[in-house]
């Protein structure tokens, strides 16, 4: 990176800019939940307010810098939030403010966590829709969308988001809302960081949301009745939007997360068919009276250092699908080189959260009005180990996935931002509708192509097809 650049980042930040040969510089260096990120930078910026946002990306327009923005650096694609020596990694994660008004409108800095921000609403007996796990960052779960517990309750992350702050190509700082840049408000709802640096997300809040859980380990070898078990539960959750559930297919267990966005007398009947397995080998965690927030501590596990690559793949509901997914799973698995471990999670959507989000304005992700899955398959592994394998691994799990529920034409076009692996064309599979408009709002908002040009990488547009 050039001298120019960071004379001036010093000037501009003084005490902010880290640079190698620091343990400041190792822990910004290995932040991301990913080894495959751990991409020393030139340099990293700690921001801490909208204008020193702003001032940073007039630095690196001007000097033509490559640069990433980082809110806690969850997304384990490289290079999306994190970038080579040759470029800066704007680091929002200091954005941390908190404010309630008095409409109940929530604002609250990019750079918070779901567990901080969830604490901070439950001391007033609010909630919002949020992330599953107490570290992952607002930023990049808010821009791809975002899945939360209860994503048929009040729709998905994005749904609930009044109004953005952000920075966008030329430095100024403006806000996208239903009146102001109604364009660009639909446009960043799963439209990623192809506008601007978002710098503060305005949240719809609702009274406390209690939620009663259970994490239920079974033995892999019963897959057809839990998946049976989990059909069953998907079409109940039609009927009662305040159904969650993950299934989670992994090594040597399979982890149910039954869960109910309130605290009735007894558990409800929609889970009985996973009571009735002999498969049972552990309930992890007894059946809780808990919050968003306890749920996300007990998802929130500090986890080890890993690689770590995923991929997204959208689906109607299939006993037979889903069956056909379970047995290529388990003959890919078979190949993998030691130590690499490849797991996947069945995660539901139903009809009601399509609708929910369609009544707070929809979203450029062009969701379909059906019951469906959203697959998402994770790999991990060693820094010994080779990243060829899970490069295979993902591509082959989400290429057969995809070819099976074509043939069956249960293939919906979605990839979810979250969970989608970087060569994914997610952008594209929002339909072209929704594509051709998160094109000419980036023409409107970023005319000289910045954040297309100089960003270092991402579901951006100029990938996008
Ligand atoms: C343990 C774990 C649990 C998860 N649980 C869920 C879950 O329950 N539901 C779900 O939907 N997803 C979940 N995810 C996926 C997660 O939402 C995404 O990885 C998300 O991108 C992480 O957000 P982040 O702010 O940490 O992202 P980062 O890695 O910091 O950034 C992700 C992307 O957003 C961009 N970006 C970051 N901040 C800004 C900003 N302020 N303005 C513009 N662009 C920005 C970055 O440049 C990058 O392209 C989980 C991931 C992990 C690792």
């Amino acid at each position: 990176m050039s001298a120019t650049v960071l004379h001036l980042l010093n000037d501009a930040f003084p005490g902010k800019v880290v640079t190698s040969g620091s343990d400041a510089y190792d822990n910004e260096t290995n932040t991301p939940w990913s080894q495959t990120c751990w991409n020393p930078a030139g340099a990293y910026v700690q921001l801490s307010s909208a204008q020193e946002v702003a001032e940073a990306l007039k630095i690196v327009n001007k000097t033509g810098t490559k640069f990433s923005v980082r809110a806690t650096g969850h997304n384990p694609n490289a290079g999306f939030s994190s970038v080579g020596p040759e470029g800066v990694v704007l680091d929002v994660r200091r954005l941390q403010s908190k404010t309630l008004r008095e409409d109940g409108i929530a604002e609250v800095g990019a750079g918070n966590l779901w567990g901080e921000v969830y604490k901070w609403l439950e001391d007033q007996k609010l909630s919002a829709i949020g992330g599953r796990d107490r570290q992952v960052g607002l930023a990049g779960f808010l821009l791809g969308g975002g899945m939360g517990a209860f994503p048929n309750l009040y729709g998905l992350g994005a749904d609930g988001i009044k109004s953005f702050e952000l920075v966008l190509a030329d430095g100024s700082i403006i806000n996208a809302n239903a009146k102001d840049h109604p364009d660009l408000h639909r446009a960043l709802k799963g439209g990623g960081s192809n506008f601007g640096i978002v710098t503060r997300f305005d949240l719809d809040t609702h009274p406390l949301i209690k939620v009663l859980y259970t994490i239920k380990l079974f033995n892999p070898s019963d897959y057809e009745n839990i998946i049976r078990a989990t059909i069953s539960a998907q079409e109940a959750m039609e009927k009662d939007n305040r159904i969650g559930l993950f299934t989670n297919f992994n090594n040597g267990f399979v982890a149910v997360g039954l869960l109910y966005a309130d605290w009735p007398e007894e558990q409800p009947q929609a889970f009985e068919p996973f009571e009735k397995l002999e498969s049972l080998m552990t309930t992890l965690v007894p059946p809780t009276r808990g919050t968003l927030l306890s749920l996300a501590e007990t998802m929130g596990h500090a986890q080890e250092p890993k690689k770590r690559r995923i991929g997204s793949v959208t689906t109607k509901v299939s006993f037979d699908l889903y069956a056909q997914v379970y047995e290529a799973w388990t003959e890919i698995t078979k190949t993998l080189p030691e130590g690499m471990v490849l797991h996947y999670t069945i995660q539901p959507v139903g009809e009601a959260g399509v609708e929910a989000g369609q009544v707070r304005g929809g979203s450029a992700m062009g969701l379909q009005k059906v019951p469906q899955c959203w697959w998402v398959f994770t790999c991990e592994w060693p820094q010994a180990v080779s990243d060829e394998a899970a490069e295979r691994a993902i591509e082959e799990i989400t290429d057969k996935t995809k070819q099976m529920a074509q043939e069956k034409d249960l293939l919906l076009d979605l990839m979810c931002m979250s969970f989608a692996t970087a060569g994914q064309k997610v952008l594209s599979s929002y339909g072209a509708d929704s594509l051709r408009m998160l094109q000419e709002t980036a023409a409107k908002y970023d005319p000289t192509g910045v954040f297309q040009n100089l960003q270092n990488d991402g579901f951006l547009l100029k990938n996008s097809v």
